[in-house]
């Protein structure tokens, strides 16, 4: 089996999910006392998250590409940066290191496409919904994205850092979340990505119509792959 780098912290309450999927989905595939080979690195997300809103991304990337290297000097064989804001700087992450960066989207596409779908949602962080990193990654793979106006971005990404991101999971702020992917999927949206790994907290599949992409729970399944694959 091969060891899993984590970057977490960002925020702790969605690596915990990471933690959580990668050990039971080994112990479901090995059987047994079977768990992950995990090596963790975990950050303060208050400081991370005071230099998004700076902007200041080369600071982040720095930051990242330090932990990265950590990791892999202590055995990683792959790393996964645990949020899908931070795939901003992931360019600068791989090419940092010599094992795979397991990009978030990847097998967030492959799941679009074995579903047979070409349109879908995105909720997620500002940064993550009106910025291009994450849009064309999805676009340059045939996923095209809808994504909320600006007002319901705002409050989309307001639930992520005040509540979600602290642990405060609440029904009203679970209706906004529905009623934003309602408005996506009047607009064409197939499905919903939840590109964001704390939205999994709250909404779940019974509470939309069309499927749901857990960012959080493909990421994670796909490390599991990477570490149980014989290349
Ligand atoms: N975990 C969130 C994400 O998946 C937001 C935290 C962050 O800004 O990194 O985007």
């Amino acid at each position: 089996m091969k060891t899993i780098g984590l970057i977490g912290g960002m925020s702790w309450e969605s690596t915990a999910l990471y933690y959580q999927t990668i050990n039971r989905e080994i112990a479901a595939r090995k059987g047994g006392l079977h768990s992950a080979k995990l090596l963790l690195a975990s950050v303060d997300f208050a400081e991370i998250g005071e230099k998004q809103k700076l902007g200041e991304w080369d600071a982040l990337a720095a930051q990242l590409v330090d932990l990265a290297k950590k990791l892999r000097s202590a055995g990683a064989d792959c790393i996964l940066i645990c949020t899908n804001t931070m795939h901003k700087i992931a360019p600068q992450v791989q090419a940092a290191i010599d094992v795979p960066l397991i990009h978030i989207a990847t097998p967030t596409i492959t799941a679009i496409e074995a579903a047979g779908l070409s349109t879908v949602g995105l909720l997620g962080t500002k940064f993550t919904m009106s910025e291009r990193f994450m849009l064309e990654r999805y676009a340059d793979n045939g996923v095209r994205c809808l994504v909320p106006d600006e007002g319901m971005q705002n409050e989309v990404h307001r639930i992520i850092f005040d509540e979600l991101c602290q642990g405060d999971v609440s029904d009203s702020s679970r209706v906004t979340l529905i009623t934003a992917c309602e408005a996506l999927r009047k607009q064409g949206a197939q499905g919903i990505i939840l590109g964001c790994t704390e939205l999994t907290l709250s909404v779940k599949p019974q509470h939309i119509v069309q499927p749901l992409f857990d960012t959080t729970a493909l990421h994670a399944q796909a490390a599991v792959d990477f570490a149980l694959s014989k290349i």
